[in-house]
């Protein structure tokens, strides 16, 4: 959805972190007019110059403390363990009434790393775009990411309604859907719809890997048939995947003992041949895949809508 005001949201955006998603952030704010000043900060170097190679920004500090200044609207694009170091050193630089906003895959986590470095005399607004791929840095990001995609916000107690409202007009000129929720819920909703798949595929990547009766180059070969699809959600970033476990451990944990029940009972109904408990199962599991699709989360196209081998084609985004 584009922006339809002709002014911006925010005179001055700073984004912090201009990787995957910062980067899309920079590009679509770009595109749809959402910012007059978009001031980007990475850690290093090599990053920053190449956000200024990509033209990303308007201004570039490699100290995020430098490009919140004056900033009306400040968002966190990295790694959930990374979020007290950056309100730490953002906190007293930050302008009175300024949005301070996430993108962390995680939210209880960061509330709890970065709500006690920031003034009071902000307002801190935590969010999730329920977007991404597998490939990071600030090459990776495109403007149409967040199109028809799910951002959640997990405003605190007392959150500014005109703030809130803020925040989110400038998400939907991103192209997302709105949605709130309390933050420990949503660390329980998004550690069964995106942790523990991307656990799960770690897991069989790694498990395929390590097999001794079965060759590397067969598995590669032959991997069209089911295992390919997971070595997308297992490439994703390792810095990133660490974080979201060690920083979502106890709803991960829960999930993952619920999979090891279930799977535990898959394993039993094939030891002993309960085929209608299996055709049940995978009868059920189809009908989730139509709803998806249905709910415009994913294309119908067959094979995941690959249009060949080599071909890689932007269709599934996920987190
Ligand atoms: P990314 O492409 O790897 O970019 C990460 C950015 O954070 C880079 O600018 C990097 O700076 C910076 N960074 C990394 N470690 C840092 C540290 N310790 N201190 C300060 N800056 C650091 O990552 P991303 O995919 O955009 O993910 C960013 C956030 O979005 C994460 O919290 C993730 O949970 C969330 N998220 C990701 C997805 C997804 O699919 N990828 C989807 C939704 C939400 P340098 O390059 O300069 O080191």
């Amino acid at each position: 959805m584009a922006h339809t005001e002709t002014k911006p949201v925010f005179e001055k955006l700073t984004l912090i972190g201009i990787g995957l998603i910062g980067s899309s952030l920079a590009r679509v704010a770009r595109k749809n007019n959402l910012a007059s000043h978009i001031s980007i900060s990475s850690r290093s170097e090599s990053t920053l110059v190449r956000a200024e190679e990509l033209a990303l920004g308007d201004s570039y500090y490699q100290d995020a403390a430098d490009a919140v200044v004056d900033a009306d609207c400040v968002i966190a694009c990295v790694p959930v363990g990374a979020s007290e170091t950056i309100a730490r050193n953002i906190g007293s630089s930050l302008k009175s009434g300024a949005i301070v906003s996430d993108v962390g895959s995680v939210k209880r986590a960061v509330i709890d790393q970065m709500q006690p470095h920031l003034p009071t005399n902000i307002h801190f607004i935590p969010a999730h775009p329920v977007a991404g791929t597998e490939k990071s840095g600030p090459d990776a990001g495109f403007d149409s990411l967040f199109e028809n995609r799910w951002c959640i916000l997990t405003p605190l107690e007392n959150t500014n309604v005109d703030a809130l409202n803020k925040l989110s007009t400038f998400w939907q000129g991103c192209g997302s859907n709105m949605e709130q929720m309390e933050p420990d819920h949503h660390d329980l909703v998004l550690a069964i719809t995106s942790h523990l798949p991307h656990l799960i595929a770690y897991n069989i990547v790694g498990t395929a890997n390590d097999l001794e009766t079965v060759t590397s180059s067969e598995v590669l070969k032959y991997s069209a048939g089911g295992f390919r699809d997971f070595t997308r959600l297992a490439a994703s970033d390792p810095t990133m995947w660490r974080d979201v476990c060690l920083y979502n451990k106890d709803a991960l944990l829960e999930m993952l003992s619920r999979f090891s029940e279930d799977l535990s009972a898959l394993q039993r109904a094939i030891r002993w041949g309960k085929g209608d408990q299996l055709f049940d199962l995978f009868t059920h599991t189809r009908g989730i895949r139509r709803a998806i699709i249905d709910a415009g989360q994913e294309v119908d196209a067959a094979d995941f809508g690959r249009q060949n081998v080599g071909q890689t084609t932007e269709i599934s985004k996920d987190e």
